[in-house]
């Protein structure tokens, strides 16, 4: 078949808050790299690179790599106007992202797509991308257009839209036949030559979580438990590491599950005189953690390692990845293996159904208590999970509503309740030296 022009775009986040910790397009980036092989033209544009070449201020990182987007404000769509809080689009100033689109014939647009209430970014950039490439086929694929297809096939723009199971389907308009299927986008290397200004290098060594939290839309989003080839592991984590990348962020769901792939990946890696700092924003499982786990994250330069326990009751609806006694046990073994206390987190559900502030009070206290620092996340209700199935169909079907800072499980009076929370934290995280 004739190879293609392929544009593939990362859009805007429309939100009340983003930052970037360690957020790069992982799926698009893989079919860059995919295409690229197969001698296809790839062109990327990602609406939320802060080094792109031709904004006019340099990005500022923070030491680990992270920083600012770049925001503005825009009026809040109608189901939001309640929201005491302004809503922004965060990325490239669209002026430049217009002059950034490649001036070729493009044959066939792909969007990502992440959070399902970021959409306005994702139609904003297909209508922006069907005005230039009149005769372009637009995809849209990602975790919107896998949660919400029928929200994404109305709404969107997309000429089509393709779930992550279905991803397959791009081998027919490429003329690739398999290339796209979950094993084949883990094994790849990612294609970061984009990305020359970012300090961070994206890893995953694993695809989806044997677990199935209440929560979590991990199960449709993914093909069950699968790790990366170890030599291939290798190879992509040399590459971005002779690239200048000194700083990593993982992007597994259930990093350690694989205890033993684990220690062995890390034991190469320093074999190969790879020294650099690892960071965990997807959060880690404490069941994992043993004293060698523990040690091993310590000597291979993990920073302020974050263990997921959401809640501290133990409730099988929310979870039953970890326990009260599990997430104290492993604290244990962080410390005995060098962190400090303040140098490791937690992270906190806010906001689940059922779920009441004076829990999440008491988990904050236990959290700070055992010298960890708090992370507290709100509850998003997803369609596809347990939970998402108690919440108002018609939040549901409104992605926007999805929005965490939406609290829409929360009354609005509880809004000056939940900021004192959130208060709580800082000022607890404070007194923590780190
Ligand atoms: S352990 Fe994490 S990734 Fe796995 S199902 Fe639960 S929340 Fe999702």
């Amino acid at each position: 078949m004739t190879k293609k022009n392929v544009l593939l775009i990362n859009p805007w986040i429309y939100d009340f808050a983003a930052y970037d910790l360690w957020m790069k397009p992982w799926g698009l980036l893989k079919i860059s790299s995919i295409l690229k092989n197969d001698g296809h033209k790839v062109f990327l544009l990602d609406a939320m690179d802060r080094h792109h070449p031709l904004l006019d201020m340099p990005a500022s990182d923070h030491e680990d790599g992270t920083g600012k987007f770049i925001s503005v404000e825009v009026e809040k769509p109608i189901q939001l106007s309640r929201i005491p809080r302004k809503y922004k689009r965060y990325g490239l100033p669209v002026g430049i992202f217009i002059k950034a689109l490649p001036d070729a014939d493009i044959d066939i647009v792909l969007v990502s797509s992440v959070m399902t209430y970021w959409y306005p970014g994702v139609a904003e950039a297909i209508k922006i991308a069907r005005e230039k490439y009149k005769n372009a086929m637009i995809v849209l694929g990602g975790v919107y257009a896998t949660l919400c297809e029928k929200h994404a096939i109305e709404h969107s723009g997309a000429d089509l839209v393709i779930g992550n199971s279905s991803l397959d389907r791009l081998s027919s308009l490429l003329g690739q036949r398999g290339a796209f299927g979950y094993g084949s986008i883990l094994a790849e290397k990612i294609d970061y030559g984009l990305y020359e200004g970012t300090a961070y290098g994206v890893l995953r060594l694993s695809l989806g979580c044997p677990y199935d939290c209440g929560y979590c839309a991990q199960r449709s989003l993914g093909p069950g438990f699968m790790v990366k080839d170890m030599d291939k592991a290798l190879i992509e984590i040399k590459y971005l590491y002779a690239s200048g990348k000194k700083i990593f962020a993982f992007y597994d769901d259930a990093l350690l599950f694989d205890t033993v792939y684990f220690k062995e990946y890390f034991r190469r890696i320093a074999d190969e005189g790879i020294i650099a700092r690892f960071y965990t924003p997807n959060g880690l499982h404490a069941r994992y953690i043993a004293p060698d786990v523990a040690d091993d994250l310590k000597r291979a330069g993990f920073a302020d390692p974050i263990i997921s326990l959401e809640t501290i009751k133990d409730n099988a609806l929310w979870h039953e990845k970890v326990t009260r006694s599990e997430f104290i046990k492993a604290v244990e073994n962080l410390r005995k293996a060098g962190y400090a206390q303040g140098e490791y987190s937690a992270y906190l559900l806010l906001g689940v159904p059922g779920g009441s502030l004076s829990d999440v009070r008491e988990a904050v206290e236990f959290v700070h208590s055992l010298g960890a620092r708090i992370s507290l996340s709100e509850y998003s209700p997803l369609p596809g999970t347990a939970l998402g199935k108690a919440v108002d169909p018609k939040i549901i079907s409104e992605p926007l509503l999805h929005n965490n800072s939406v609290f829409p499980t929360f009354d609005m009076s509880d809004w000056d309740k939940v900021n004192e929370l959130k208060s709580l934290a800082r000022s607890l995280n404070s007194s923590l030296k780190k």
